[in-house]
This record gives structure tokens, sequence and C-alpha cells, in this order.
């Protein structure tokens, strides 16, 4: 057995030991009496007894060794700034947000929505209440105000947190209009909103209930506000899901098995290092952004990277520029980023030194094989799929190279990861599929590790319901990805259960068809997805996006592609497998964090309603396909 096997091992079959051991990673005010208690399944509760503070682990508890260090950088190549926090320096502003937030009349427990762009005060906001025991509720920026009124309604909270404007492509985006409206739209409201002015946008003041960063700050220069010890089991915050397949769902997050569970990642996922650098080009809007800008790299006493603006502005190099300049150890995207660098000029990547880097890990959707490859080339480091979902908080499939190196095998994200119990099962039976590379639905049998949800927030019954109880004859909570494990450990997501597409009795997932599709030189992304057929039941249909369109314009040359693309099918899959169109479009259909939004496209392709499009990026994209289907 390798190392990682026995590693793995002990973390089911010595569960409490196991995690036991990880929780000395962390500091307690109080240590835990009991590791678990599964006394109420599907409802884990992690490292009961134990009081701690998030806060405290990622701030407070570097001073005495690393005070002077980076500790935030934030960089945003909108307005061109970049401002760098040591530890020392971060302490004293999440002090000054925290006494803020406290004479805007916060307490334990209270919740405080932050809707803000990729800023340092947003980091010291949400610092600032995991300080004193408040919850956050991050909406991504750049939300329109139905949706930003609907999570307002959901988290009912004091206190708002937002600021003048974001900013996209050099763009100006005004935020504060659309906050006044979600508030007006809302039937909760805050008792007061406290505004960021960057000087970017005017703004309506409603006196009374908004307040001025810069001034409550000057008046809290000097604050000491100490870290609220609470029980382990009392929620950090939550955070919405992404919204790919239907309505996002509110996950809420504990405090102590969330700390144990990234520390223990940091250093057995990632090898990471105090001092190091970590650079996540994600969003605090999403749950990489939490657990991997603000909480992971500062529990491990590392500097972390926020950036503020768009992979390719000033020039597709920005990126790895900034790897070059800060030395960055870490770096943490999404193959959605990488498929639009893959649209640039390849040469942007071999401009700048990024020989510090140790890895380049992706995550948030499938890494497939061709885009693996590319990237890899073009920056000559090794690239680790991650596998995981806002639930979880951390990842489930990958690869844990602090136990042990082990090698990638691109299009696959790796092996479970220690706590998490994964099983393949049959979709219709729930029976266990213990042999290589049969298909089944991903699962994880409870409880699940520490850092992953402990419910959906304010509703018991629907994270019961929605994640337990899938699965016939045993309670397992489902991932609702659809997947396979080799002989060696290494798992295959092969897409969602819903993308599941039977065609004439062949049940093929759509990832299978978009590997095999984006294998194709002129294709630089593909989305395909199942449509009703009267002959076949299912038919594949295919929405690409090409690398090279010039010549495109005319129908010959599309037809000419869309026939190599289905031959290239044919030829790696078979027939079945082939789609019954390819339609090129400039942009595919995605949610804001980057998602491919399947579930719209077939919608569209069969005629019918999409549904809840509140998380779409760019109405346009479906637009485009609705006319191309017709
Ligand atoms: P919603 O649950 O609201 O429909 P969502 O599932 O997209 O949205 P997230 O929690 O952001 O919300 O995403 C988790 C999902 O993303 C996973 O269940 C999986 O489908 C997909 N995913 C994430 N990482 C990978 C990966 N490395 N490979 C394949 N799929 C991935
Ligand atoms: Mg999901």
């Amino acid at each position: 057995m390798t190392r990682y096997a026995d590693f793995y091992r002990h973390s089911i079959d010595n569960r409490d030991a196991f995690w036991g051991e990880q929780a000395a990673l962390i500091e307690w005010n109080t240590p835990p009496q009991q590791i678990c208690d599964y006394s109420n399944p599907p409802f884990a509760k992690w490292f009961v007894g134990g009081t701690t503070n998030l806060c405290h682990n990622a701030v407070d508890r570097h001073l005495k060794t690393r005070a002077d260090q980076p500790a935030l950088v934030a960089i945003s190549t909108e307005t061109d700034t970049e401002r760098s926090y040591s530890y020392a320096e971060l302490h004293a502003e999440v002090q000054r947000m925290a006494a803020t937030l406290q004479g805007l009349g916060v307490k334990k427990g209270d919740r405080v929505l932050i809707y803000m762009p990729m800023i340092a005060e947003a980091a010291f906001a949400m610092l600032a209440c995991v300080r004193i025991g408040a919850l956050h509720s991050v909406v991504f920026g750049g939300f329109a105000s139905g949706s930003l009124a609907s999570r307002i309604e959901d988290a009912e909270p004091v206190v708002v947190v937002s600021a003048d404007a974001g900013s996209r492509g050099g763009k100006v985006v005004p935020y504060k209009p659309l906050l006044d409206e979600a508030i007006a739209l809302s039937a909760h409201k805050p008792a007061a909103v406290l505004m960021v002015n960057r000087g970017l946008a005017p703004m309506d003041w409603q006196a009374g209930r908004d307040h001025d960063w810069a001034s409550l700050r000057e008046q809290h220069l000097n604050a000491s506000v100490p870290c609220e010890w609470v029980e382990s089991t009392h929620p950090s915050y939550t955070l919405y899901t992404s919204g790919t397949t239907g309505k996002p769902k509110g996950v809420q997050r504990d405090t102590g098995g969330y700390t144990v569970a990234l520390a223990a990642s940091m250093k057995h996922i990632f090898d990471a290092q105090a001092g190091q650098t970590y650079f996540a080009t994600s969003d605090i809007g999403w749950v990489v952004g939490h657990s991997y800008i603000i909480y992971g790299p500062l529990i491990a006493g590392m500097t972390t990277i926020m950036y503020e603006g768009l992979p390719t502005r000033p020039d597709a190099g920005v990126w790895w520029s900034i790897v070059e300049k800060y030395k960055v150890t870490h770096m943490f995207s999404a193959p959605t980023a990488v498929r639009v660098l893959k649209k640039q000029d390849p040469s942007w990547l071999k401009k700048y030194d990024v020989s510090s880097l140790k890895a380049l890990w992706l995550a948030g959707e499938p890494l497939d094989e061709p885009t693996a490859q590319w990237i890899s080339d073009a920056l000559a480091v090794p690239i680790i799929d991650n596998y995981w979902q806002t639930e979880t908080g951390w990842p489930i499939l990958t690869l844990a190279n602090g136990v042990e190196q082990q090698t990638t095998r691109f299009g696959s994200p790796g092996k479970a990861m220690y706590g998490y119990a994964v099983k393949i099962v049959d979709e219709s039976t729930g029976e266990e599929l213990t042999g290589p590379n049969q298909k089944g639905v991903v699962g994880i049998e409870g409880p699940l590790p520490p850092g992953c949800m402990q419910t959906v927030w304010r509703d018991d019954a629907r994270f019961v319901n929605t994640y337990w109880k899938s699965i016939p004859g045993r309670l397992l909570y489902s991932t609702f990805d659809w997947g396979i494990r080799d002989a060696d450990g290494y798992h295959f997501i092969l897409g969602r259960t819903d993308d599941v597409i039977n065609v004439a009795g062949h049940r093929l997932g759509t990832r299978e068809i978009e590997e095999s599709i984006a294998s194709h030189p002129n294709i630089a992304e593909v989305a395909v997805v199942g449509v009703a057929d009267q002959l076949k039941g299912q038919v594949a249909m295919a929405f690409a996006v090409a690398k090279d369109a010039s010549g495109l314009d005319s129908e010959a040359a599309r037809l000419k592609l869309e026939g190599e693309v289905m031959k290239q099918v044919d030829h790696q899959l078979g027939a079945v497998a082939r789609p019954s169109r390819v339609y090129f479009v400039n942009v595919l259909p995605k949610t804001r964090s980057g998602k491919l939004l399947r579930r719209a496209l077939q919608a569209v392709a069969e005629r019918r309603d999409p549904g809840d499009l509140t998380t779409m990026d760019d109405p346009a994209a479906l637009q485009q396909v609705k006319d191309l289907v017709g």
C-alpha cells in the first residue's frame, strides 16, 4: 500500500482518531470533548464542546511569528492599484471593521450580507463577521437586484456591506442603485448599510440607514475587538450554490469543522508552507473564494492574492506577470478561465517566469483532457484537477500531494480525499458498484467530513430531502454527479446525473461527447445536451465555440467543420454518440461563476421555458442559441 492509501484508510476506519489528530492543526480556546456526534444522521456535529474562532486562526494566531509578512495583497487591473496588508495591518483593519459592525448593531449570530467587488474591504468584512460570531452571507457582486433581494430576504441581515461600484473590463458597474432597488424589493429591511466609497460611481444616500466606511473607520482607528470564542458548531457563514441545475441552495457551514478541514487541506492537499503565496483567481462570491482566497491561505500563514479584473486585460499575460512579481507558489483557477486563455496567443504564457509555481489547481467544471494538456504544455507546471462542491467546502477528489506525490491523469480529478467515504452507486437500485470503471452516481457515506455543509440554511428538511433521499434504499449523500473509478482509484466525473443522455437505450455522458469534440484542433469550447427525439428517445446536440471563427461566416465552412466534428465523435465513441447537429456560437450560456448552463441550453433546444436564469451571465448567449435552433 502507498502512503496515501494508508492515510485514506486511517481516515475512514479510525475516523475520530484521524480527525482528532487534524484538530491539533488549529488553535482552540477550549479543546473539543467529542470528535464527531453522528447520533442524528445525516446531521453531523464536529468537535463538539470545543470553542474556537475562524478569524483568530486566520489572523491573530500569526501575529507572534509573522506580523510583518504580507497577509493580503489586493490587486486590481481595473483601477490599476495594488494594496498590500501585513498580518498586523490586516489585524488592525479587521478590528476597525468589527468595531464598525458592532456599532451598527451586529451581534453574535446576526447575519451580515456582503455584496462587494474584489477589494480588500470585502476580506476585512468577512473576517470581521466571524471575529464577532456574526454570520456572513456573501453575494457575488454583479448579481442583479432581483437575485440580491431574494438573498436579503433569506439571510435577513442586520447590516449590508457594499461598495459604490465594481468594474469589469474597464467598465464601471455601479452597485448602489442595485442594492437600493433590492432592499426596496425585499420584505426584510437591513437596519444599516455600510458603503465603501471607491470614488467610481456617484451614490444616492439614504440618511439614517447608509453609513460611510471611511468615516466610521476613522472613528475606530485604534479599535480593539477580541475574538468571540464560539462553539465549534456555531455557524460561520451561509453561501449559495451556483444555480447551475436550478434554484441555488443556501449552504450553512460550521466554525470548528471548517477551520480544521481547511488547515488540513492546506497541508495534505496543497502541501503549503507558511510564508508562501497563494493566488486563487476566483471571486469571494463563490466557495473557492471563501476557502482558498480568504480562509485557507490565511490559516496556513501564507500571503493571499485577491484579484479584481479579467484574465485578458491589459493583456493575456496579466496573471503570469502577477505570478512572477509575487513569486506565487500555489495557483488556483477554473477550466473556464483556461479556455478563455486558450483563445489567446499562447506566447503570453511564455513571457513571464512562472518557475515559483508548484502547481496550478483547477476546479469547478470538468477539465477536459485537451484543455489540461494545452495549459500543461504552455506553463510547464503540474496541472491538478480537483472536484468538489459549494456544499463540501473543500475537495472531494484530487491528489493529496502533501501526503504522497502522485501523478496527474488528465481527465481525472484523482482520488477520494481522506474523510470522504466516496461510493459509486447504481442510480436505480442504490447498490454499490465496487468494480473498476462501473458507471454510477457519486455518493458520500455519512457523516460528511468536517468542513462540509451542516444543513441548508433554515431548512433542515430540504437538506435531508434534497441530498440524502435520492439514492434508493440507503441514507447516502448524493453529489448529483455521475462518475466511474478505475482500478487504481482514480475517478472520472462524467457529468451531472441530469446530463446523462439516453440514445436508443444507450446511456451516454454529455461529458464524454464534449471531451471528444474538444479534441478537434479548431474547437475552443463545447456543450452537449440531450434533446428529445421521437425515434431515439434522445439525441445529442452540440453547441461549440471555434478557436478560429474567421472562416465560419459561410454556410459551407460551417458544414465542413460540423462534418469533421461528427466524424471525430463517430470515430472515438461510435455513431450512437454522434450529435444530431453541431451549432457554432460566439459564447456559451454560463452562470456568473463561469459554469455551463446546460439545463438552459437543453430547454431552449427543446423549445421549453429555460426556468430560473437569475444566475446567468450574458443573456445574449442564450438568444443566439434560440435563433440558431429556431
Ligand atoms: P447548483 O448546485 O446550484 O445547481 P453547481 O452544482 O454548479 O450549482 P457548485 O457547488 O458551484 O454549484 O458546483 C459544484 C459542481 O460543479 C459539482 O457538483 C460538479 O458538477 C461540478 N464540478 C466541480 N468541480 C469539478 C471538476 N473538477 N470536474 C468535474 N465537475 C466539477
Ligand atoms: Mg450543485
